[in-house]
């Protein structure tokens, strides 16, 4: 079984070495770590092979009772693929050692899409992906977008988009970011870069975004207005999106609901492992159609939407699934992720 590092054990590395475990045709090898705090802690109670980046890290971590299997370089002699989740702009200083011992890397929207041959999604572009040694899975923002801009695609043929795109401050677990009383432009000028990444997916697409930061830690919120070449109708937009892997409608009217809190909570009871939500989730009642075009407000679980992208990822460039729609299905029935309706 090809075997998996994840370098980086933050919020978004912790779900996709879950992930990872959960999935019967990859082999978690170990994580890299840098602090021995609680995460360190758990991983190691839970029987994952601690690496650090260099020697210097280990006495920190024996001094916390957390045994150390080696340094990065060691576990890159042994390892298929590394996943670096490491914080932004780390992974692309860290490439030059994936390239020296010849092992393959996904890495995460935080880096620059010039350091990698493509940058995914599992809807738009897995073809792409196939064989490939250094691939990025997008943001979660723009994997948001991407999930929903392919999906209408395949069916209507999507030619323009527009969005508007609320964004949470920072992470539940993150308390040296904000804002805490302020909406952010983010940038103050147009348009915001989500548009532009999204075009290293897709970049025949013309799409304009603007982004604002704002005092929440839970999802973000996107409006979107979508120019599609054939004319649709609401009832076949639902029907395409209710047929799409990782997309869930929200039916506020039958559950109550309107805000992302609400959502959580429903996450919460519903014992959804780290109240994750892997799907991108659509309100049902604000999808609006005029003729060519489709108008939607979504919201995205930030630290869970990309990990069912970064495992088909690495089935593609280790060429263990070349077709898209089984690898999807295989991630999804694996991992838990849900279409069609929540709830
Ligand atoms: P994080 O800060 O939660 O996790 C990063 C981890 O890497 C931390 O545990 C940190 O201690 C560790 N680290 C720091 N320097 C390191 C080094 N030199 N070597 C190894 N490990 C090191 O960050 P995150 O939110 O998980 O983000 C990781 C990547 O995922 C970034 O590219 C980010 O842009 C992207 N991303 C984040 C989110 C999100 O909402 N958090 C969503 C999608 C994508």
């Amino acid at each position: 079984m090809p075997r998996i590092l994840v370098n980086g054990y933050g919020t978004i590395g912790k779900r996709i070495a879950w992930a990872i475990k959960r999935s019967s045709d990859l082999e978690l090898y170990g994580v890299v770590k840098t602090r021995p705090d609680y995460s360190a802690h758990l991983a190691h109670k839970n029987g994952i092979d601690i690496y650090v980046p260099s020697n210097e890290y280990i006495k920190s971590f024996e001094e916390h009772g957390i045994s150390v299997k080696g340094v990065l370089e060691e576990a890159l002699r042994k390892v298929d693929l590394v996943v670096d989740a490491t914080p932004a702009k780390t992974g692309a200083m860290y490439k030059q050692l994936y390239t020296k011992y010849g092992v393959k890397a996904v890495f995460q929207g935080g880096e620059k899409h010039d350091i990698v041959d493509v940058s995914f999604n599992s809807l738009c572009n897995y073809d792409e992906a196939i064989g490939k040694n250094y691939v990025r899975v997008v943001s979660c923002n723009t994997t948001g977008l991407l999930r929903i801009i392919c999906s209408l695609h395949r069916e209507l043929g999507v030619r323009r988009v527009r969005a508007f795109i609320v964004r949470r401050g920072a992470d539940p677990k993150e308390i040296k970011r904000g804002p805490i009383n302020s909406i952010v432009l983010d940038p103050p000028t147009l348009p915001s870069h989500h548009g532009v990444d999204v075009k290293t997916v897709i970049p025949w697409l013309d799409i304009t975004t603007a982004a604002v930061v704002i005092p929440t830690t839970l999802m973000h919120t996107h409006y979107l207005v979508i120019e599609v070449e054939d004319k649709a109708n609401r009832s076949r937009v639902i029907e395409i999106l209710e047929n799409t892997p990782r997309i869930l409608l929200v039916d506020s009217d039958k559950l109550g609901v309107k805000s992302t809190s609400e959502l959580v909570e429903i996450a919460r009871d519903t014992s959804r492992p780290r109240n994750d939500y892997f799907e991108l989730l659509v309100w049902a009642q604000t999808i609006t159609v005029n003729g060519r075009e489709i108008v939607l407000v979504q919201s995205i679980h930030q630290e869970a939407i990309v990990v069912p992208e970064n495992i088909d990822a690495i089935r593609a460039m280790l060429r263990l699934e070349e077709d898209k729609w089984k690898s999807i299905e295989k991630t999804d029935r694996e991992l838990g992720v849900q279409h069609g309706w929540l709830l």
